[in-house]
C-alpha cells in the first residue's frame, strides 16, 4: 500500500520515458531525407549534423524516401502546418522535431520542421538542425548551457561532453579519435 503510493507521487516526476530507434544492441540504421523545396545548402548542412552525432554512437544515416518509417524527414513549413502537438512555428520557435517511433506515429516520428517564414543561412541551418537531430535521436533539453541539447541555442558548431554523454546512454558507442587508439569502441 505505501509502496503504491510513493510510485503514484514519483512517476509524475520522472515523467515520459522517450523510446529510442536503437535495436537489441543498442545500434540504429536510419533514413533522412531533405524534401524539397528547401534552402540551398541546406542538404549539405543537415548532412554534416547528422554526421556530428554519428561520430560518438552506432546510428548509421542512409538517403531514403521522404516521410517513410524510421527515416527522419527534414522539410520547411509554415507557421501553421498541422503537425499536432507540436503546435506553430515563428520567430522565436523556428524549428522543432518529432521523437522516435513510440512517442511520435510513424510516418511523422523522428520529422524535422523548419520555419519557411525567414532567411536561413548554411550555418542556422547546421546549428538548428544539430539540436533537432538530438530530440529526434529520443534526446531532451540538457542542463549544460554550453551543451547542443540546452533549451536555448548555445550556438555550438560540435556536440559537447554532455551531448556525447546522453546519446551514448540511448545508443551503444562509436569510438572516436584517441578513444578507439584506447579500444574502447564499446
Ligand atoms: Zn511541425
Ligand atoms: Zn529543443
Amino acid at each position: 500500500m505505501k509502496l503504491t503510493l510513493i510510485l503514484a507521487l514519483a512517476l509524475p516526476l520522472m515523467g515520459q520515458i522517450v523510446p529510442t530507434w536503437a535495436d537489441a544492441d543498442g545500434r540504429a540504421t536510419l533514413g533522412y531525407c531533405i524534401a524539397q523545396p528547401a534552402p540551398p545548402d541546406a542538404e549539405r548542412q543537415i548532412e554534416a549534423a547528422l554526421k556530428e552525432w554519428a561520430k560518438y554512437v552506432q546510428i548509421d544515416f542512409r538517403r531514403d524516401m521522404c516521410y517513410s518509417d524510421r527515416t527522419l524527414t527534414f522539410s520547411w513549413v509554415a507557421a501553421e502546418h498541422g503537425c499536432g502537438v507540436l503546435g506553430t512555428l515563428s520567430a522565436d520557435a523556428r524549428s522543432h522535431a518529432h521523437w522516435p517511433a513510440g512517442a511520435s506515429e510513424e510516418p511523422i516520428a523522428g520529422d524535422v520542421h523548419f520555419w519557411v517564414g525567414r532567411e536561413w543561412t548554411p550555418t542556422e541551418i547546421y546549428i538548428e538542425a544539430l539540436h533537432e537531430i538530438g530530440h529526434a535521436l529520443g534526446l531532451r533539453h540538457g542542463r549544460d548551457p554550453w551543451g547542443v541539447m540546452y533549451d536555448i541555442a548555445s550556438g555550438a558548431l560540435w556536440l559537447q561532453r554532455s551531448d556525447i554523454e546522453a546519446v551514448r546512454r540511448l545508443y551503444a558507442r562509436r569510438c572516436f579519435g584517441v578513444e578507439c587508439a584506447w579500444g574502447l569502441n564499446r
